[in-house]
């Protein structure tokens, strides 16, 4: 075959690998912002279908299936998200003589109101969150809710991705929360129809995947845990879910499989549940009828590839096995990598990538390499880091190690959030509710000045362990004057603020990495990834100004001066904005790291600038 992915990034490059291995040819299809992803020269075609819109390019049917045509794909893979459970969709690329890779039309409508899926779950006798959803009325909604007893839940029926939900604490607050979620769900999904749902206390996200086939054949392969959320999002998965009781996993399991074969299931898709955990009481949550982003951990505990059980499911061929020849071993745990500030309520960030160490022995699924630029076109999922082990102890071990030696430079990401996650006492034991977060405060990221003295002293030390196996000439700070400190200088990725620095030990930040010359520091959720400079590298070395403030702000990388707003003898604050430039047709604030007084403007817009060269100069402010 010749399968065309609906799709970008991670999950393109996911089913290609697939694809390949299995012998078939594929065809990416990518947008403007997209052109030079990797996912595009991972595809043996590549197609434009349009500008960033997504209505005019990933989620344009008719621009896919001229793509499809002009390319002679004769498969579609929609990956998830997008037009992966659009069942017009579905039925366009049927009738356009393609074989879809996915489940059937009316699989995909079915569930796809949750007001129908939940009338489909309790016909099967599955069991249902106590709710209302029918008449829309505000007054018959706020009537149900005071029926159920608050708190409740407003969800869209319509909903995904966490959209158009809100917790309702008592009658009062009910009208501005249901108006709030119906205008989301009617922008997000062009339907505000809402459910109202009782608030399950201690919840727990508990799903089960599911396959089946098209010749009447559903089984399932374990559930996985998705508790940790944010804004009903998931940032953290497991396989499989921890600390169930027997009859709670196996009643999940059945209910999965009984409802996935009352609609006629056939490809890869997952049951969600709510799972009391004071209880061990389930109830049905939603189907999603697609491949789902944290399929990855199910692949690590069952050995299997969904992406080839849907493909194989497409082209007519029965399931390849029963349900008692799945065995699950192991554990696994997935992090999502996202370009988002956890410091500053999970704020979507961008940037380009400057550095990427990866550790070898993980999975590592990613849309993303040196130099990829992440925009605010797309969603912020730029990578999915996946380990797996005999048991959870040692799986959660290591994904704290992979952590540790993960380097994602120029570009904020939430792996010193996970970092931080993984050493919590509900995660560690788990038993984590989806309101962890929300009942949790994050500890404060430390300023950039401590993150670089922290980085400092991580970079001395590992000088000092790898110093007998490497030759002197390739350690940039190495001094042979004896009575001078140790002085490491360093650039700061999200600033350009460079800072000579004397490394202090006993730094309260331990959590930090090390690659070849770039050191992490990752606190509360906050990477600071700093490059450490060497004092030939076009940058001039600052007169002795100590720990604390930073002497010079470098062009991270090349681009145009447009702005400069300081000029010599301003007092600046850390944060505040001293240079503007442009690469890559973005905007770049290059912040002062700490407070001082700024020394020399070396640039004037307009001026190209080359990597780590001095803009700004500063002195120390002593008043
Ligand atoms: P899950 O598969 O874990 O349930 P979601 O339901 O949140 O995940 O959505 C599936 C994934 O599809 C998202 O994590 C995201 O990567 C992608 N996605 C969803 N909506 C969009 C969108 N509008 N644009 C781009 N990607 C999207
Ligand atoms: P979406 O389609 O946006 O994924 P879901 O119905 O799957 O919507 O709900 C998303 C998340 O919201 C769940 O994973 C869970 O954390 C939370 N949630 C949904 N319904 C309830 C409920 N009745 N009580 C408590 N939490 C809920
Ligand atoms: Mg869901």
């Amino acid at each position: 075959m010749k399968i065309l992915v609906a799709n970008r990034g991670e999950i393109a490059r996911r089913v290609f690998r697939t694809a390949r291995r299995l012998g078939h040819e594929t065809v990416a299809v990518y947008a403007d912002p997209d052109a030079s992803a990797p996912f595009v020269d991972d595809a043996t075609v590549a197609v434009n279908i349009g500008p960033a819109e997504l209505s005019l390019s990933y989620l344009a049917i008719d621009r896919i299936l001229d793509a499809a045509v002009s390319s002679q794909a004769t498969a579609v893979h929609p990956g998830y998200g997008f037009l992966s459970e659009n069942a017009v969709f579905a039925r366009a690329v049927v009738e356009a003589g393609l074989v879809w890779i996915g489940p059937n039309a009316d699989a995909i409508e079915q569930m796809g109101s949750k007001i129908r899926a939940r009338g489909l779950a309790a016909e099967s006798g599955v069991p249902i969150i106590p709710g209302y959803d029918q008449t829309q009325t505000e007054a018959d909604l706020a009537e149900a809710a005071a029926r159920i007893g608050f708190p409740v839940l407003v969800k869209a029926a319509a909903g995904g991705g966490g959209k158009g939900i809100r917790i309702v604490a008592a009658a009062s607050e009910f009208a501005a929360a249901l108006a709030e979620a119906t205008a989301e769900a009617q922008r997000s999904f062009g339907d505000g129809a809402m459910i109202v749902e009782r608030y399950i206390q201690r919840p727990r996200h508990v799903e089960v995947q599911v396959v089946g086939d098209a010749h009447g054949h559903v089984i399932h392969l374990g559930t996985r845990e998705c508790s940790v959320q944010r804004r009903y999002q998931k940032l953290l998965e497991e396989a499989p879910a921890p600390n169930l009781p027997d009859v709670t996993r196996h009643g999940l399991q059945t209910s999965a499989v009984t409802l996935a074969a009352a609609i006629g299931y056939d490809s890869a898709g997952t049951v969600e549940f709510i799972v009391d955990d004071t209880s061990g009481e389930y109830f049905f949550l939603e189907m999603n009828t697609r491949l789902q982003v944290e399929h990855p951990v199910t692949e690590a505990v069952t050995g299997l590839d969904l992406v080839e059980l849907q493909i194989r499911s497409a082209t007519g061929q029965p399931l390849p096995f029963e349900q008692d020849e799945i065995v699950l071993s192991g554990h696994a745990f997935e992090a999502r990598v996202n370009a988002e500030d956890p410091g500053s309520s999970f704020a979507p960030q961008i940037g380009t990538i400057s550095h990427l160490t990866v550790p070898d022995d993980i999975r590592w699924d990613s849309g993303v390499v040196v130099g990829s630029h992440v925009s605010s076109h797309y969603d912020s999922m730029v990578a999915k880091l996946v380990v797996s082990a005999t048991d959870r102890p040692t799986a959660l071990a290591r994904l704290a190690l992979a952590l540790d030696e993960l380097v994602i430079g120029g570009l904020t990401t939430n792996t010193g959030f996970h970092r931080w996650l993984v050493d919590q006492p509900p995660l560690v034991e788990g038993r984590i509710t989806t309101r962890f977060l929300d009942e949790t405060d994050l500890p404060d990221p430390p300023p950039l000045d401590q993150a670089a003295a922290t980085a400092a002293a991580v970079w001395v030390g590992r000088r000092r362990t790898t110093a007998s196996s490497r030759p002197w000439a390739s350690l940039p700070d190495f001094s042979l004057t004896p009575h001078r400190p140790q002085r490491t200088v360093l650039l700061a990725h999200s600033t350009g603020a460079v800072f000579e620095i004397a490394a202090r030990s006993g730094l309260p930040h331990p959590v930090a990495s090390v690659a070849d010359r770039s050191v992490a520091v990752n606190v509360a959720g906050v990477t600071h990834t700093f490059r450490v400079l060497d004092r030939t590298e076009g940058w001039a070395p600052a007169p002795d100004v100590g720990h604390g403030a930073a002497d010079a702000v470098v062009s991270p990388f090349p681009a145009v001066v447009t702005e400069t707003p300081v000029v010599p003898g301003d007092h600046v604050s850390g944060g505040d904005v001293v240079v503007v430039i442009e690469a890559m047709k973005m905007l770049h604030a290059l912040r002062a790291a700490g407070s001082g007084i700024v020394a020399e403007v070396r640039v004037a817009p307009g001026d190209q600038t080359e990597t780590h060269q001095v803009l700004i100069t500063f002195e120390q402010d002593h008043r």
